[in-house]
């Protein structure tokens, strides 16, 4: 498949992978980059920047194909030092950033004198606008579907996707609720030139989490997911656990405080759960798409499986029906 994504990125399959924070490490990221996707290298994973240039070593010690660094820039609970994981992506010579949280307005200079080509990841139309018109390169257009962070306005892809298709001239990645080549034509015939698929990329051979993580996926459906953060505008999608339905209770007695809940939802003890395996240990991120996950497949095999599944429901099933 040739698309405008594949195209900009250098890429064979028109599929990236999110930028999920404990998870998106240089050997997923290479694992995906092996496979013609797009691997992603999440910055905020290594404790600090020195920790990132290192990580970027690693994974162009694991793959010669192109992968991409994620910044994400949200509120967090101890401070970022953002602008020195910003040096360290550029020193390093990465190629691609993506960027996601807010505006990356203040990174994107550097990032474009350097060359760097820049997807931003937007929860709306007018932010993916925005994104256009400060000059990067392609938006990742993420729906309420998707896990982690789908932004306040609660708005599907299904209806988000080809609104930024008539808004924008930049290439668009479909991102929440992907996770088979059904979606994969789906979001083409939306208007989208690729996907970003985070949560199924997490049920893989290769993702650094517990098997019972990638179990939970396998045995979960698609209401197995909480929102969390809602009273704080800084919504979070994450897999329906203890802690969820506890941050949950809390939040709907009202006025409860980042200071309150922290102990609960920290990213450290989020960590701790995806890397020991306790399913209720802490916050981990997990989308809708938790319903369409019924295995635990290698990387290559998912990427190669949904490539083909798309292929086919376009050459068989859809030429079928308009009678090709
Ligand atoms: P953390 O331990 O600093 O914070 C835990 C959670 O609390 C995060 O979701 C954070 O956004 C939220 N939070 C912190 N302070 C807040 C405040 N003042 N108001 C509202 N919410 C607040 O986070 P972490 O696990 O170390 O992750 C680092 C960053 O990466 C966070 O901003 C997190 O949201 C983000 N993140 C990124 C991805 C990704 O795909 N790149 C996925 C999940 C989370």
């Amino acid at each position: 498949m040739k698309t405008r994504i594949t195209e900009l990125l250098g890429i064979q399959h028109p599929i990236v992978q999110g930028g999920m924070q404990w998870v998106g490490t240089a050997d997923l990221a290479a694992a995906v980059s092996n496979s013609g996707a797009l691997g992603i290298v999440t910055a905020l994973t290594q404790p600090s920047p020195e920790a990132l240039a290192k990580e970027i070593d690693r994974a162009r010690s694991l793959t010669d194909k192109p992968f991409a660094v994620n910044l994400t820039l949200l509120p967090t609970l101890k401070p970022v030092p953002y602008m020195e994981y910003a040096r360290v992506i550029v020193e390093k010579k990465v190629k691609i950033v993506e960027t996601a949280g807010r505006s990356p307005e203040e990174f994107l200079p550097m990032f474009k004198d350097a060359g760097i080509v820049l997807i931003h990841k937007c929860t709306s139309v007018r932010h993916a606008i925005k994104a256009e018109k400060m000059g990067c390169d392609a938006v990742s257009v993420d729906g309420f579907e998707c896990a982690g962070h789908p932004g306040e306005d609660d708005i599907p892809g299904l209806i988000l996707l080809p609104i930024a298709r008539d808004a924008l001239k930049i290439p668009i990645i479909a991102s929440g609720g992907f996770g088979d080549g059904r979606g994969l034509v789906a979001a083409l015939a939306l208007g989208a030139d690729g996907i970003n698929m985070g949560t199924r990329f997490l049920a893989t051979a290769e993702a650094p989490v517990h098997e019972n993580i990638k179990k939970a996926l396998v045995e979960s459906d698609e209401r197995q997911t909480s929102l969390i953060f809602r009273t704080l505008h800084n919504t979070a999608r994450i897999f329906k656990n203890k802690v969820a339905e506890e941050v949950v209770a809390m939040e709907k007695r009202g006025n409860v405080r980042i200071e309150e809940i922290a102990p609960l939802v920290s990213g450290k003890r989020g960590e701790s759960a995806l890397h020991d395996g306790d399913i209720h240990g802490g916050v981990w991120a997990a989308g809708m798409v938790a319903g369409l996950i019924h295995d635990i497949p290698t990387v290559a095999e998912l990427v190669s499986r949904i490539v083909k599944e798309a292929d086919d429901i376009i050459k068989k099933r859809l030429m079928e029906i308009v009678g090709g």
